[in-house]
């Protein structure tokens, strides 16, 4: 793999060409080209953090709000060492697109932290979770921008940026953020939301091409928030998870591999230290052979999971991968090249925009609910939110096969159709001169 492939320019270059020959078939006015190839506004911050030894220590990071023209922008918070300002712009497109293909009232943002937060203790990470929201307070708020955790952040960081919110407005404003804990207004069922999503989503293809979940093995990159939820519930549901891999390693057992006991030998060392972050690994797991990780992405299985980074199967590795389908749970974990060789093979691969949006739909309940000040049953929210799935995964399933063309293409088509309405209803005067 070569190290510019990673680069996150690359990222933001391929979600460019994307966007152009999407915009290219809708044959929309150029004004919503204009304004859709750049993002609104990008912030640069630096966060300070006093670390236990005295020392100071400034963190970049980054807030990007890419287009609003259907609502406040909403995204995720990315702690991690590689996060750049490209790559938070890529990922604020990418939402954008995500919350219009699910006809959320959202524009799209991200944000991140460039950090390795596995080295900071408890503390050190409260302060910077609390300094980055301090640095990016004025543009956020309930009406121009929600963020929400994303990879390496989780409830317990948004509540400490809640209560930061909350302190800097003197007011209780729960709606700022989603993803929080359920004493701080957090939705119940919004942890597992994203991996409940990508199952309906998973579900629904698996009906339109009579495909039983017993009959079908899947392998899974990946065992965080998204992906474990995704492992557990798919077991639940009786599909065979094969291979499941994390950072530090991978396992597979053709029989099948139950999560839930997976996940408590990797979580038993984080809950006895008191951490948030874990050191054990899904290889500690005794039931499964250990493989390299990059073998789990080559394994003879139905559905390849992807549900941890970006820039998984690339133009190096896409001919070794012999799933039927690829799931993406992740944001971004194929790139141009290879999506473009799976098409050619017929491989169908379930994009990111929809396949991963579980979690912004329940956030959006989240934000209703913190609005309206009365609180949903779990069985009401998870209820809402498959509705909503399906709805929207039928609407871009059939456009596809209706015309022939890949699901991430018909994807786009429908969200950029409906970014694209929002941007001409607001006028050609809408903020400029
Ligand atoms: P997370 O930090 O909880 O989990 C990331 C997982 O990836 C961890 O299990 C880690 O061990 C694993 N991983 C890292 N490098 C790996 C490698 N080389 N091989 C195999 N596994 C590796 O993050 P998350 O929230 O689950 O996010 C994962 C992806 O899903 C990201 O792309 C994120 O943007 C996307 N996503 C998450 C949500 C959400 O609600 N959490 C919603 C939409 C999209």
């Amino acid at each position: 793999m070569t190290q510019d492939r990673h680069h996150s320019s690359h990222l933001f270059d391929d979600a460019r060409i994307l966007l152009n020959e999407v915009l290219d078939e809708l044959d929309t006015s150029e004004d919503v080209r204009q304004r859709l190839l750049q993002p609104n506004l990008s912030l640069q911050v630096g966060v300070h953090v006093r670390m236990d030894d005295g020392s100071l220590k400034v963190f970049p990071g980054w807030r990007t709000q890419y287009d609003t023209s259907l609502g406040p922008a909403k995204g995720g918070i990315r702690f991690h060492p590689s996060v750049d300002q490209q790559e938070v712009g890529t990922l604020s497109f990418w939402m954008a697109v995500k919350c219009a293909v699910l006809g959320l009232p959202y524009g799209g943002g991200k944000g991140g932290v460039q950090v390795d937060p596995k080295a900071l203790s408890s503390l050190e990470l409260e302060r910077l979770s609390r300094g980055y929201l301090r640095a990016i307070a004025d543009v956020i708020g309930p009406d121009r921008d929600i963020p929400a955790p994303d990879m390496n952040t989780n409830a317990t960081i948004m509540g400490w940026m809640s209560d930061e919110y909350d302190a800097i407005q003197r007011d209780q404003i729960p709606a700022a953020l989603t993803g929080k804990p359920i004493a701080l207004g957090g939705s119940l069922g919004r942890v597992a939301a994203t991996g409940r999503g990508a199952l309906q989503v998973l579900d629904l293809w698996a009906e339109r091409n009579e495909r039983k979940p017993e009959d079908t093995t899947i392998a899974v990159q990946g065992f965080g928030n998204a992906a474990y939820h995704f492992a557990r519930l798919a077991h639940q549901r009786g599909y065979r998870i094969v291979a499941i891999s994390d950072s530090k390693g991978a396992i597979h057992h053709p029989e099948g591999l139950d999560p839930d006991p997976i996940k408590e030998e990797k979580t038993r060392n984080q809950r006895l230290k008191g951490m948030v972050y874990c050191e054990n690994s899904v290889c500690e797991h005794k039931g499964a052979k250990t493989i390299e990780q990059e073998e789990l992405l080559a394994l003879d299985v139905d559905v390849l999971a992807l549900g941890a980074l970006e820039n998984q199967i690339h133009v190096d590795n896409v001919e070794s991968v012999r799933a039927g389908l690829l799931l993406e749970i992740a944001n971004g974990p194929v790139t141009r090249e290879a999506d473009e060789a799976l098409a050619k093979r017929n491989v169908p691969v379930l994009p990111d925009v929809l396949a991963n949006a579980g979690g912004v739909v329940v956030s959006y309940y989240e934000w209703i609910q913190n609005r309206s000040g009365e609180y949903w049953e779990e069985d009401s929210v998870n209820q809402r939110l498959a509705e909503r799935m399906t709805r929207e995964a039928q609407r871009v399933m059939e456009r596809a096969e209706t015309r022939n063309i890949p699901y991430r293409r018909a994807a786009y088509l429908l969200g950029l159709e409906r970014i694209s309405e929002a941007i001409l209803a607001r006028g050609q005067c809408h903020r400029c001169e």
